[in-house]
């Protein structure tokens, strides 16, 4: 499931493979995708134009069109955005697929076709009306307003965590790995933490997100290149904490199944 790492991983492959390249052809293979907006629209909006700028906010993807708004792409559970070099071999699942001039091939991809792909004028008006909190991996994610969306909550740490109305980008898999790293029971209430327990959260959810993406979360054996203290390569049936060997416990919650170690946390 793409998270922060991941879509900061294809913000970085749009950047390397469009920018500043004009998009010669669009096609949609799947219309459900575009929501409201219709297909001829959105082509329009694409066709011959340039794009300008990649940003990334929580897991949101925004491209800007040179002189005009933005394509905003979510991933939902199975989107990815892969580049590609033959057109008569684009991948499996491909939703929408971007030409570009001299050869480049961009598609999203995405099997289960939760996700979205659209268009808006303004990118901040976008990130407004998707109700998103500050951006994980921004400026604006200061410990002070953390600390106290945090002591605002009752519910437990982990879904608090995220809710991307109080900090955008975090998902099931980085959730764990973060509370793992800061030694924090995921079933612990939010509004229960001690300061030192915040101050260690703050910082450990900066320090986990910019370790994945340095490692290239979402490629092949990405799990590998991750450092050993990691959590996320044992979470599987039978896995175990990197930290003590304990067996690890799941939790279930939202259609969600989380790892956590019950000696190392709490
Ligand atoms: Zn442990």
């Amino acid at each position: 499931v793409p998270e922060l790492p991941d879509v900061e991983v294809f913000r970085r492959v749009l950047q390397r493979r469009g920018l500043g390249r004009a998009i010669a052809h669009v096609a949609v293979t799947d219309r459900r995708i575009l929501g409201k907006l219709s297909t001829r629209e959105f082509s329009r909006r694409l066709t011959g134009k340039k794009l300008v700028r990649a940003r990334r906010y929580g897991k949101h993807l925004l491209a800007k069109i040179d002189g005009d708004g933005w394509l905003t792409l979510h991933f939902g559970l199975t989107g990815a955005l892969q580049p590609y070099k033959d057109p008569q071999k684009p991948p499996p699942y491909y939703r929408v697929r971007l030409d570009f001039s001299k050869g480049e091939h961009l598609a999203y991809i995405n099997r289960r076709m939760i996700g979205r792909v659209g268009w808006t004028d303004d990118a901040e008006k976008f990130i407004a009306a998707e109700n998103l909190g500050p951006d994980a991996l921004g400026r604006r994610f200061t410990f002070a307003d953390f600390k106290k969306a945090m002591t605002g909550h009752r519910r437990d740490v982990k879904s608090v965590l995220m809710d991307q109305a109080v900090v955008a980008g975090i998902g099931n898999i980085y959730a764990d790995e973060i509370l793992f790293q800061a030694r924090i029971d995921p079933r612990a209430r939010s509004n229960g933490l001690a300061p030192a327990q915040l101050r260690r959260l703050h910082r450990t959810i900066t320090k986990v997100l910019k370790t994945a993406v340095a490692r290239g979360a979402g490629s092949e054996n990405f799990a590998e290149h991750l450092p050993k203290s990691f959590l996320l390569p044992a979470r599987k049936k039978g896995g175990r904490c990197p930290r003590c060997a304990a067996a690890l416990k799941t939790l279930k919650s939202g259609g969600h199944t989380g790892y956590f170690c019950p000696r190392c946390q709490g």
